[in-house]
């Protein structure tokens, strides 16, 4: 089944991107943020690592630095995409998704692309967002290079907060941050 829905955990919302998010009118309460104040490391023996601490980042930034869930996110630029609803609309019409659409040609002399299929589909401008194994980059640069595994591992996991909040030694995980 193809649907646009997101699934997933939490994004990181840096002071660039929350310029453009208000640029595009995005009402960041409605994507239940916190304020992103630091990060702390653990090492593998249970020993804690360097604290990173994110001091006055509106101040240093222009704008503060949120965390937000990705499905809220998502949701609210699909919203500012598509809705019709007055006082919503961007620039120009609603946008149209196409789901399922594989595009298996790009040609940037006729301004084309074909699907996958034989649809042969003229814009004046084509944006290719195909991600970090881009189709679009190979067929029109050819192969300039693929992207290396780092060799290092991120493995992240959510957690109820009820259940860390039965830990008083724990408090500190929950306390703090606040939104927009
Ligand atoms: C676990 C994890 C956590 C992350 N956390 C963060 C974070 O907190 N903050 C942050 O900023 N970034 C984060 N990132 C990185 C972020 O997700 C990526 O940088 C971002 O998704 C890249 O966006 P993109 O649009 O370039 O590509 P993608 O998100 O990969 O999107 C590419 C899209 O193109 C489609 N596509 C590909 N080929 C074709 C084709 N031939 N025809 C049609 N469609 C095609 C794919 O189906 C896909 O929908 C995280 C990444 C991971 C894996």
């Amino acid at each position: 089944m193809v649907n646009a829905d997101e699934i997933g955990a939490g994004i990181g919302l840096p002071p660039n991107a929350v310029r453009i998010l208000k640029q595009l009118a995005c009402d960041l309460k409605e994507l239940d943020c916190v304020a992103y104040e630091g990060v702390v490391t653990f090492f593998l023996n249970g020993t804690e690592g360097l604290p990173q601490t994110l001091d006055k980042i509106p101040e240093r930034f222009g704008e503060a630095w949120f965390l937000c869930h990705r499905v809220d996110l998502h949701a609210a630029l699909k919203r500012l995409a598509f809705s019709k609803e007055p006082g919503t609309e961007g620039h120009g019409p609603p946008a149209i998704l196409h789901l399922g659409k594989k595009v298996v040609d790009y040609n940037s002399t006729s301004g084309t692309i074909t699907l996958d299929g034989g649809i042969i589909q003229r814009a004046d401008l084509i944006i290719a967002a195909d991600g970090i194994h881009s189709a679009c980059r190979t067929i029109l640069l050819g192969d300039i290079g693929r992207p290396t595994p780092s060799a290092i591992a991120a493995y992240r996991w959510m957690v109820d907060t009820t259940i860390i909040k039965q830990h008083p030694e724990l408090d500190w995980v929950t306390a703090g941050p606040s939104g927009p």
